[in-house]
């Protein structure tokens, strides 16, 4: 057995902390590694040692494979934790760790490499009866090629990066027509995300099912499944709701499909925790690909099967067996996961980027948080924009469901747009409470991406919003005794407030009856409020019904931003007169966040028509194209293919 004492995350956010939890209870030290832009953050103070990496950028910290083993070398950790993202899958890095001397605390390199190219590993899988979806993994890599498979293959085909993962770069064509530019941008996107522009082809199914199976192995030639999870519910092939058991599984088709998994594992003599991939559509499953790590969904695994899935990892890693057969491994209730994104579902889930001056999760039973951020912290541009993993664990399907809902209502982050609400509504849809899921589902319900006008909600946000600010602004003023601020309430004259809520204009009108009692008018309609304000951002509200909203309130610069449990609600300050810059350039398309021009079509004086592609901007390893909205002329193009972009910059000026 090999001694471990000391083991390094080699990542970030909640994943770190979350590995480092579990390393911290099982007796051992932990090293945390760190980028500028993290220097700060919970996983690094958490951790008995941190070392600084380097830039911000992933490429100059957390990829950075020599800088973290010279991290290994000077904190004297003795194994590394990959996590998952950055270096988790790489071969080259498990052996460079397993060369230094070190434990890997992943499967073997030899496993990653095998199963790291989706096309060598459909190979390898399909040799063993697992079933495949139909589709080209060949050779020749010309566009002719590619074309001619695809349409023997049969539209519509997905091209996917044979060394993809995340479902980045993934492109469907339905029409002969788009075959080409499918390829051209597949290849650009797998080149950028992943260093080699090579595609596969597969038949694509329409309203497909995600399963994946859990496995775990040891060195002594145990390999078991901890059953399986299902993902259907993605948004551009990306998991947002993740939970197990499936809903779509009998005991004997689960039975085949855990058996197909480990037909998979044992290909590759898998060892440590991964997780095998299947689509499945009309009862049938098919083998789509193996993740050789720890995935960001094993959390209902866990709290399913009672499991710690960091603790198995790291005492297989250490050469341990495991203590227990498959026959041990049992399902018990049920549990869902969402991922909470710093993302607007209302405007195409652009990421949101910025500081987070309100992070709280309410204390359920049954209810798990994983996250890297808290109250004061920041969403960068540089990595993922997670927030959290919230899971709820419970006896039956509804009522996980139902209970990670609730929890989700009561969660506040503040400063953000998140994908909160949608989450809250999905898991309240109809069809999603029945557990009839594909991986369209998300893409059908776009009525659930808007959070729903609630005239209501946004009354109380405003009340508590102004009497928040008043009551805030006094307990300044007294803490100033004798000095002339140049203001002063008058507790007991009428005062306004005035805000803006989008476009709409809110009126405040309220007046201080002393003892925490205020009549307030919103739009002319009254009311009477007690308030008491907690702690922080804490902010209780008591209708003259006697009904307690629980409010929380942050004020920052001109915006004031209020959770509600029926929304989170963002008011700004009315303007006195409009600041100097804040007129958008009139056909000005500006970049929404920080990117990289990666293509322009136009040129100035080029007549477009409406939907015609302007440009496209890579984002958070995302392409974006800009499309006329309109008929019309270029009238400037203000940047070059290449430019490096900042929020806000004007990037094209239309006219017409
Ligand atoms: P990645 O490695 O990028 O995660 P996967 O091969 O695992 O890519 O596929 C991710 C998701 O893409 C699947 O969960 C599914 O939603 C969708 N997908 C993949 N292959 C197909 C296909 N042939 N037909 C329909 N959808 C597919």
């Amino acid at each position: 057995m090999r001694p471990i004492e000391r083991v390094l995350v080699a990542n970030r956010g909640e994943i770190a902390l979350r590995i480092m939890r579990t390393v911290r209870r099982m007796g051992l030290s932990t090293v945390a590694v760190f980028s500028d832009a993290d220097a700060s953050t919970p996983h690094v103070r958490f951790a008995d040692a941190a070392v600084r990496l380097g830039g911000a950028a992933s490429k100059d910290s957390y990829l950075k494979a020599e800088a973290i083993l010279e991290a290994a070398r000077k904190t004297g950790a003795d194994a590394i934790h990959p996590g998952f993202g950055f270096l988790s899958e790489n071969p080259d890095f498990a052996q460079a760790v397993i060369d230094a001397g070190l434990v890997f605390i992943g499967p073997t390199p030899k496993a990653i490499r095998a199963m790291g190219l989706k096309r060598e590993a459909k190979a390898l899988v399909g040799q063993r009866g697992v079933p495949l979806v139909p589709g080209f993994d060949g050779g020749d890599q010309s566009t002719a090629q590619l074309k001619a498979k695809a349409l023997e293959v049969g539209l519509p085909v997905i091209f996917k990066p044979s060394a993809g993962g995340g479902g980045k770069g993934m492109k469907i064509a339905r029409t002969a027509g788009e075959l080409e530019a499918c390829i051209d941008s597949g290849r650009r996107e797998a080149q950028s995300a992943f260093g080699d522009p090579t595609l596969i082809i597969e038949k694509y199914l329409e309203r497909p099912r995600h399963l994946e199976v859990q496995l775990l192995g040891d060195h002594h030639g145990t390999l078991l499944h901890l059953f399986e999870r299902e993902c259907s519910l993605q948004r551009r092939h990306q998991k947002v709701v993740e939970e197990t058991p499936s809903p779509a599984l009998t005991p004997a088709l689960r039975e085949q499909l855990c058996q197909a998994a480990l037909e998979v594992g044992r290909a590759v003599s898998y060892t440590n925790a991964g997780t095998v991939e299947f689509i499945m559509q009309d009862g049938r499953f098919y083998f789509s690909e193996m993740n050789t790590r720890l995935q960001v969904e094993h959390r209902v695994t866990e709290q399913v099967t009672g499991l710690d899935l960091v603790e198995q990892q790291v005492r297989v890693a250490r050469g341990e067996k495991l203590a227990f057969g498959q026959d041990d491994v049992r399902q018990r209730g049920h549990a869902v996961q969402v991922r909470l994104y710093a993302e607007d579902p209302a405007n195409q889930f652009l990421p949101s980027i910025g500081p987070v001056h309100d992070f709280f999760t309410p204390p359920l039973g049954g209810l798990l948080v994983d996250s890297g951020i808290e109250s004061g912290g920041e969403v960068t541009p540089h990595y993922d924009p997670m927030v959290a993993k919230l899971v709820a664990h419970a006896d039956s399907r509804a009522q996980s469901f139902a209970a990670l809902a609730r929890a989700l209502d009561q969660t506040s982050v503040l400063g953000l747009v998140t994908n909160k609400g949608f989450l809250s509504r999905l898991l309240r849809d109809e069809d999603v409470v029945r557990g009839e899921l594909s991986t369209q589902t998300i893409a059908e319900k776009s009525g659930l991406l808007a959070e729903p006008v609630d005239a209501a909600r946004d009354m109380l946000a405003a009340v508590g919003a102004t009497l928040f600010a008043f009551i805030r602004r006094r307990e300044a003023d007294d803490f100033l005794p004798g000095l002339v601020t140049g203001y002063r309430n008058n507790r007991f004259r009428d005062q306004r407030h005035e805000w803006r809520l989008g476009d709409e204009a809110l009126t405040v009108e309220y007046r201080d009856l002393g003892g925490g009692l205020f009549d307030v008018s919103v739009g002319g309609q009254r009311s009477r409020w007690r308030v008491a304000p907690g702690a922080g951002p804490c902010l209780d509200l008591e209708g003259a019904d006697g009904v307690l909203h629980r409010l929380r309130v942050v004020l920052s610069a001109d915006t004031a931003f209020v959770h509600t449990p029926r929304g989170t609600v963002t008011l700004r300050e009315a303007p006195r007169f409009p600041a100097p810059g804040d007129e958008a350039v009139k056909g000005g398309f500006m970049a929404p966040m920080p990117g990289k021009v990666v293509k322009v079509f136009v040129k100035d004086g080029d007549p477009v028509t409406k939907g015609q592609a302007l440009l496209v901007l890579e984002a958070m390893k995302m392409e974006q194209t800009t499309v006329a909205p309109a008929d019309g002329v270029v009238k400037t193009v203000s940047v070059r293919e290449g430019d490096q972009v900042t929020a806000g910059q004007v990037l094209i000026v239309m006219e017409g």
